[in-house]
């Protein structure tokens, strides 16, 4: 990892998704990746006492497991949420971010702030850049985004799992182009923070055991 990035797993509840808050030595700011807790106390108390502020919350997709605190974080800080325009359209609308089917009841959140368009995008973040790739397939918002030699990758790469096709959005012919994609693009000891489980390198997995 980039000596001075820090990055802290949440594990998201009632959803065991993983959230991260990525930091870098001595910054006073910070992301926060797929914040979905419904009682994000820990999260809170480690921003307090880290004296950090959200710049930016990055949604790596839309569904419910992974958006579920957008709208308390954005409430609180008043950061800005940096989503695809097509995770932006369904996290407002219940059924595409699967929320009605866990409860009968559903949420939605606002529209994102930064909505990306293109394949590519860059955002820069204090002495970073953020590189973001539009990688559908998993759903069509799914995105992926690196800084350094790290790549939050939601829930296209998850190691000994392979990525979710079958649910609406999904769609194994654009997973296998994004897959194509991310492997050519970014080095093998690449370390992968997903959107479930443990981190690890690219080199872990292959094509072959995601599809
Ligand atoms: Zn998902």
């Amino acid at each position: 990892m980039g000596d001075d990035i820090i990055v802290t797993r949440f594990l998201n509840n009632p959803v065991p998704s993983n959230c991260f808050v990525v930091h870098y030595k001595g910054a006073e700011t910070c992301l926060i990746v797929d914040p979905a807790d419904n009682n994000p106390k820990e999260l809170i108390n480690y921003l307090n006492n880290e004296r950090l502020t959200p710049d930016f919350i990055i949604l790596t997709h839309e569904h419910f497991d992974h958006i579920s605190g957008v709208n308390l974080f954005k409430k609180t800080y008043s950061c800005n949420v940096i989503a695809t325009s097509d995770c932006s359209c369904a996290i407002q609308n219940s059924k595409k971010n699967l929320s009605i089917f866990r409860d009968n009841v559903g949420f939605i959140c606002a529209p994102a702030d930064i909505e990306l368009k293109q394949k590519h995008f860059l955002i820069p973040w204090g002495s970073k850049t953020l590189n973001f790739i539009k990688t559908p397939g998993h759903s069509q918002g799914s995105l992926c985004f690196q800084i350094d030699d790290i790549l939050f990758a939601g829930d296209t790469l998850i190691k000994d799992h392979k990525t979710v096709v079958k649910i609406v959005g999904g769609n194994k012919q654009q997973l296998i182009t994004s897959l194509n994609e991310i492997f050519n693009t970014f080095d093998e000891n690449t370390l992968i923070f997903p959107g479930h489980g443990e981190s690890f390198r690219l080199k872990d997995i292959s094509i072959k055991s995601l599809i």
